[in-house]
C-alpha cells in the first residue's frame, strides 16, 4: 500500500520506517527542512535502538522518502497518517491541537480522490470530530476525507519492537465495519498475518480516550509507589522490598512500580494535564482531579531528591560538587522533554551547587534546553572531584559502574540512587555510602 505519514518526530518517524519494512511505500512529511534533509540521508534525527538500521534500509531501498511539501503528498497517497506532537498549551494544562489541525487544514484542500486520515497523535476527546469538521469544509466538492482515530502506544527505548508486534491496534471511526476500515487494517495486515493482536474498532471518542486513560493509569501507577515510598521514607521501612511483594499479585503487577524520580518525557506529564483539562471542559472536572495529586506526587519526588542531595552535602549546596548522572527522562532515549534529571541538575544548580551531568545519548539535547549546567564526557569524568554522585536516570552503563574505579576520582563516597537500580551491596562494600528514595531504613 501506498501512505504518507505527517510529523517525522518520535512517533512518526518510527511509523514511517517500520511501515516501509512491512512493505509499504510511504512518504514521510514533516515541516521542519533540517530533520527531513536528515532523513533523507537515511539518518535518525534522534536515539532510537533498532530504528537507524530499519531506516537507512529502506530509504535505500527506496521504499521510504520524505518531503516538506503537502501537494507532493496528496499526489502520493490516499492514506494519511497524521502523528504530529500534540505538547502542552503555554501556561495551561491542555492540550495544543493546533498542529494536527494544521496537517488537516492544509491537506484537505489539495486531496484529489477520497481519501483516509488516520490520527495517531494523542489528542482529547472530541479532537478527531473536529477534525473531521475541518477536513469536510476544505475538501474540494466531491472528494471524501474521513477522519479515523488509531492511537499510539509505542514506548520510547522500545518504539520498533512496539511497532512491529503491538500489544493491540485500536481503530476508532464514524463506521465500524466499511470500506474505511478496510484500508487501515490493511496497512496493519502484514503484522496481523505475521503475529497476529487483538483489534478493537469502536467509535472515535473511545479511541481518543484509550490513549489518554491509558497514560493517566500508567502515570498513577507510578505516582502509587511514590505516594507510599514517602510513608516508607517517614516509617523506616524500603519501598523496594514491598513494591516486589504487592507486585506479585497478578492483579497488581510488578510493572511501572518503580519508585524513584518519577515519570517525566513528552507524554505522561502532559497527557495527564491535557486529560484533567479536557473533562473539565466536559463537565466532569471531579473525575479527574486525582490525576492532580499524581501530578503532584511525582514533581515532590525531584524535590526531594534535591533535599537528599543537601542533606547529603552536610546541609548546604554552595560550593559542593554534584555528578548527576542520566539527563533523558528514561534510559534507552535521548529525549529530555519534562526530565526529572535535568529538573533536578536544575534546581541543584539554582541552590549554588556545581551539578555536572553526562548521559550515554541526550547529551546535546540536555544542552540545548539547559545550556548553563555542566557536562561530562563519560559517567567518570561526571564523578571527578564530585561530593556526591547521584543516580537521576536507570541506563545500563551507570548499573555497571565500577564503584573503586569511582572512589579513585570522586571526592565524596556518598551515592545517591534516583531511581533505585544500582546494586547498593557493591558500593558499600567499595565504602560508600548508599542513600535511596522511598528506602528509609538504613541500607
Ligand atoms: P515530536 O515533537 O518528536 O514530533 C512531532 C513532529 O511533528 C515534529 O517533527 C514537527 O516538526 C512535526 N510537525 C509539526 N507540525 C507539523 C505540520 N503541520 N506538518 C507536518 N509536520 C509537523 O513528537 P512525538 O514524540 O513524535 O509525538 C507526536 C505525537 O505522538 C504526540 O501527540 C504524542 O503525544 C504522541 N505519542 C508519542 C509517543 C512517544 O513515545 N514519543 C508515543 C505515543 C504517542
Amino acid at each position: 500500500m501506498r501512505m504518507t505519514v505527517f510529523g517525522t518526530g518520535y512517533l512518526g518517524t518510527t511509523h514511517a520506517a517500520c511501515m516501509a519494512e512491512l512493505g509499504h511505500e510511504v512518504l514521510g512529511v514533516d515541516v521542519d527542512e533540517a530533520k527531513i534533509d536528515r532523513l533523507r540521508a537515511g539518518e535518525v534525527p534522534f536515539y532510537e535502538p533498532g530504528l537507524p538500521e530499519i531506516l537507512l534500509r529502506q530509504v535505500e531501498a527506496g521504499r521510504v522518502r520524505f518531503t516538506t511539501d503537502y501537494a507532493e503528498a496528496a499526489e502520493f497517497a490516499d492514506l494519511h497518517f497524521i502523528g504530529v506532537g500534540t505538547p502542552q498549551r503555554k501556561g495551561e494544562f491542555a492540550a495544543d491541537t493546533s498542529y494536527v489541525e494544521d496537517v488537516v487544514a492544509r491537506l484537505a484542500p489539495l486531496l484529489r480522490g477520497d481519501a483516509v486520515l488516520v490520527g495517531k497523535s494523542t489528542v482529547p476527546v472530541g479532537t478527531a470530530a473536529r477534525l473531521q469538521e475541518i477536513a469536510d469544509e476544505n475538501v474540494r466538492q466531491g472528494v471524501r476525507a474521513e477522519v479515523v482515530w488509531n492511537p499510539e502506544f509505542l514506548r520510547e527505548g522500545f518504539a520498533v519492537v512496539d511497532t512491529l508486534t503491538p500489544d493491540r491496534i485500536v481503530i476508532g471511526l464514524r463506521e465500524p465495519g466499511g470500506a474505511v476500515e478496510e484500508v487501515v487494517r490493511g496497512a496493519y495486515a502484514p503484522i496481523l498475518e505475521a503475529d497476529p493482536c487483538p483489534v478493537i474498532v469502536t467509535d472515535l471518542a473511545t479511541a481518543e480516550l484509550v490513549k489518554v486513560s491509558a497514560n493517566a493509569f500508567l502515570a498513577t501507577k507510578i505516582s502509587f509507589i511514590n505516594a507510599v515510598s514517602e510513608v516508607c521514607e517517614a516509617a523506616g521501612a524500603d519501598v523496594t522490598v514491598l513494591a516486589d511483594a504487592i507486585g506479585m499479585d497478578p492483579r497488581i503487577g510488578r510493572r511501572f512500580l518503580g519508585a524513584g524520580l518519577g515519570f517525566g518525557g513528552g507524554c505522561l506529564p502532559k497527557d495527564i494535564r491535557a486529560f484533567m483539562a479536557r473533562a473539565g471542559e466536559l463537565g466532569a472536572d471531579q473525575a479527574m482531579s486525582f490525576l492532580r495529586e499524581v501530578d503532584s506526587i511525582n514533581m515532590r519526588r525531584r524535590e526531594r531528591m534535591v533535599d537528599l542531595a543537601t542533606e547529603a552535602c552536610g546541609g548546604m549546596l554552595i560550593g559542593k560538587t554534584i555528578a548527576v548522572l542520566g539527563a533523558a527522562f528514561k534510559p534507552d532515549s535521548d529525549d529530555v522533554r519534562d526530565s526529572p534529571a535535568l529538573n533536578v541538575a536544575g534546581m541543584l544548580s539554582l541552590k549554588g551547587a556545581q551539578a555536572v551531568v553526562y548521559d550515554p545519548q541526550a547529551l546535546d539535547n540536555a544542552r540545548a534546553l539547559f545550556p548553563t549546567l555542566a557536562y561530562a564526557d563519560s559517567a567518570i569524568e561526571a564523578c571527578e572531584g564530585a561530593d556526591v554522585v547521584l543516580v537521576a536516570t536507570e541506563w545500563a552503563e551507570f548499573l555497571e559502574l565500577d564503584p573503586v574505579a569511582v572512589t579513585g576520582v570522586a571526592r565524596g563516597r556518598i551515592l545517591l540512587d534516583g531511581r533505585n537500580c544500582m546494586p547498593a551491596d557493591s558500593w558499600r562494600a567499595a565504602g560508600w555510602t548508599y542513600r535511596a528514595l522511598g528506602r528509609g531504613v538504613p541500607t
